[in-house]
Parts: structure tokens; C-alpha cells; sequence
């Protein structure tokens, strides 16, 4: 995808971004463009149900949960998010590990009251016991991100909310390992990480939570009206629609979510060992078991980093093709970011010039 950061060799790039070559000019015999034709056309019609379709099957959905795209990104469906769902008891409960979560409570007190379950960590990397959550009885839902992608934590299992709805942002480990759907209330995904172009969000939701939206509610955020349209309700980013669809057959080609975990886990094992056996070289800062499989942030020339070493890394790594491995502005340091475009031949090249870099300049 546009952001799947370790660019070395591409694999689906070929399958998907060929097909789509092709595609350009003339969608099948139309002589048109996917660009140029209705969202209301049979043939977009086909993909919209063949996308739904596929992440249905990719997750195994169960029938009771009700498949939309939107638009607005990730940051988009924090907010619709609470506007469809906080109605219900005026509160809402969120687990804040970073960044994205912290927007996310940020957006959603706009809408009703938000209680954060733990205090806000000065310094995040951790995710506190659950024992010590202060869950309150009457929120509407529990929130939160399943992979903080700025900052590199990732939850090993799903919260237990006794029995309250839960609501995850899983917009950059979707897609990266299988889900028990069944223990969610709803699940957001912005598309641009692990599943296609920037433009659309999957939103993936029980449909017993539909049919209590904000009177204030946007209709391109109102989780019931775009069900009921079918994610048609007005121009839907089609041509994002098109490619994410694509990218679903190809991740059904290659094994599924099943495969796609099994790769994940061998990169992460990868990455980390290397990080570990590089006699504090390299370091991470997040908690182990919290340790994300996806975005690894760490520091070269020790646990505090040195700038100079890690402009260097920079360079040399961009020098073999190995772009975008600078950190977030707000956290510093690198990120590797392995979302499912990225092979675990790419991982061992990357550990390779990592272990290079380490002997030439630890
Ligand atoms: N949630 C997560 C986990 C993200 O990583 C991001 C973006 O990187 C967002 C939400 C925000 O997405 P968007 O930029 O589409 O609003």
C-alpha cells in the first residue's frame, strides 16, 4: 500500500498493481475507465458486494455482523464511532496506549462522556494489567486500539468488558492475523495500511448496536443509513474500493489471514531477535509482551539513541532502497513497519544491513 514502509520487493504490488495497469484504461469490455463509470453501475455494484464478501470470509465474519465502507479515514470513524454508539447510555470507556487511542478518546469526548479505564502513561510502551482497569458498568462500549502503530503497542488478547460492547481500531493490524470477530462489538480499519489505498475505512459491526445514531450524526458517518444503502448512500471512493478488493483476493490467494499471521510472526521474530542480539546496539522501548508485530520502533547506538548514528542508519538504508524507516516525529528513533505488503525476505535483508550497519559502527 501507499504506506507499506520497508519498500524492497513489493509481492502483491506485482499481482495487484499489474492488474489494475491493465484495468486503467478499459474496465473489462467497457472501453471505460473504473474511474469514469457510476458507483451505482452493475460493475461497481460487483465490487462493493465482492469486497464485503471477501472480508467476510477472510475473517469469518458471522451473518450477524453487517459489513460498511466509509470515508473520512481512521480519524473519521473515531468520531463516528462514538456518534453511533455513545447514545445508547451517554458514556463510553476508553484503554489509551497511545497515540491513536488517545485521539480516538480525544474525538469521542465531543460526543459524550469518556472515562480512560487506566491513567494516561507519561511515557507510553505499556499496557497496564487488566485487574487495574476502572471499568464503568454503564458505558455504551469499551474502547480500543489493537496496534498503536506510532508507538509500536500492540494488545496480545482481547479485553474482557463483562459483557459491554468492545470497539477496536484495528487499522493497521487488520488483515495481519485471524480475529475472534464474535467477541466484538465493532471494528474500524482504515484501509491504507495493510489492505489498500488511502480513501476508504472498513467498519465491520454487530447489527443489534445499529439503529441509535446521534440525532447530530452526519449521514456519511451514520453506521445505520450507509448499511441500509449498502455503502452507496452518496459517491463512495470507489477506485479505493476497486484495489482494496483486489488486495483481499490476493490475500485469499496466499493463505489468508492464517498465512498472513504465520508471516507476521516469523518477521517479528526476525526483527526483535536482532534487535536483541545486537549487545544494545539496537534497542526497543516497548514492554515484551506488548511488543507490536507490525511497527517496530527502536534506536540505534543504545537504549537513549544516538542522532548522528541514526541519521547515518537513515542514509544507508535509503542508499539500498530501504525507505521511510524514520520514526514518528512525536516518538523519534526508527519504525519498521511490516504490514502484509512486506515479506520475510525483506525482514532478513533489512536485519542483514542492520547487522552490517552494527559491526561497522557499534
Ligand atoms: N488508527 C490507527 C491505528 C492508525 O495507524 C491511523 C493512521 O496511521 C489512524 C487511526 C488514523 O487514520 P487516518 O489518517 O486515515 O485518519
Amino acid at each position: 500500500t501507499c504506506q507499506g514502509r520497508v519498500y524492497l520487493r513489493i509481492k502483491w504490488k506485482i499481482y495487484v498493481l499489474e492488474e489494475v495497469q491493465k484495468e486503467l484504461l478499459s474496465f473489462g469490455e467497457s472501453g471505460m475507465s473504473l474511474m469514469e463509470m457510476s458507483h451505482r453501475s452493475k460493475e461497481y455494484s460487483k465490487i462493493n458486494n465482492d469486497a464485503q464478501k471477501a472480508v467476510r470470509e477472510l475473517l469469518h465474519v458471522p451473518d450477524n455482523y453487517k459489513i460498511l465502507f466509509i470515508q473520512g479515514g481512521g480519524t473519521g470513524a473515531f468520531a463516528a464511532v462514538a456518534m453511533n454508539l455513545i447514545n445508547r447510555t451517554g458514556s463510553a470507556d476508553y484503554a489509551v496506549t497511545g497515540t491513536w487511542s488517545g485521539k480516538a478518546a480525544k474525538e469521542a469526548a465531543k460526543y459524550g462522556k469518556v472515562n480512560l479505564v487506566f491513567p494516561k502513561a507519561d511515557k507510553p510502551g505499556s499496557i497496564p494489567a487488566e485487574s487495574t482497569w476502572t471499568l464503568n458498568p454503564d458505558a455504551a462500549y469499551l474502547y480500543y486500539c489493537d496496534n498503536e502503530t506510532v508507538d509500536g503497542v500492540e494488545f496480545p488478547y482481547i479485553p474482557n468488558a463483562n459483557g459491554i460492547p468492545i470497539v477496536s481500531d484495528m487499522s493497521s493490524s487488520i488483515m495481519t492475523k485471524r480475529v475472534d470477530i464474535t467477541k466484538f462489538g465493532c471494528i474500524i480499519a482504515g484501509a491504507q495500511k495493510n489492505i489498500g489505498p488511502a480513501g476508504v475505512t472498513v467498519v465491520i459491526i454487530r447489527e443489534d448496536l445499529l439503529g441509535n445514531p446521534m440525532k447530530i450524526c452526519p449521514s456519511v458517518f451514520d453506521f445505520t443509513h450507509i448499511n441500509k444503502e449498502n455503502s452507496v448512500h452518496n459517491t463512495p471512493a470507489t477506485f479505493s474500493v476497486y484495489v482494496m478488493e483486489k488486495v483481499l483476493q490476493w490475500i485469499k490467494k496466499n493463505g489468508g489471514v492464517e498465512a498472513m499471521e504465520a508471516q507476521s510472526s516469523q518477521k517479528k521474530t526476525l526483527l526483535y531477535d536482532a534487535i536483541l542480539h545486537s549487545n544494545n546496539f539496537y534497542s526497543c522501548p516497548i514492554d515484551e509482551d506488548v511488543r507490536s508485530r507490525i511497527n517496530v520502533p527502536f534506536r540505534v547506538g543504545g537504549p537513549q539513541g544516538n542522532e548522528d548514528l541514526e541519521t547515518k542508519f537513515l542514509q544507508e538504508a535509503e542508499k539500498l532502497k530501504m525507505f521511510q524507516l524514520k520514526g514518528h516525529r512525536s516518538v523519534g528513533g526508527m519504525r519498521a513497519s511490516l504490514y502484509n505488503a512486506v515479506t520475510s525476505d525483506d525482514v532478513n535483508l533489512l536485519v542483514k544491513f542492520m547487522n552490517e550497519f552494527r559491526k561497522q559502527y557499534g
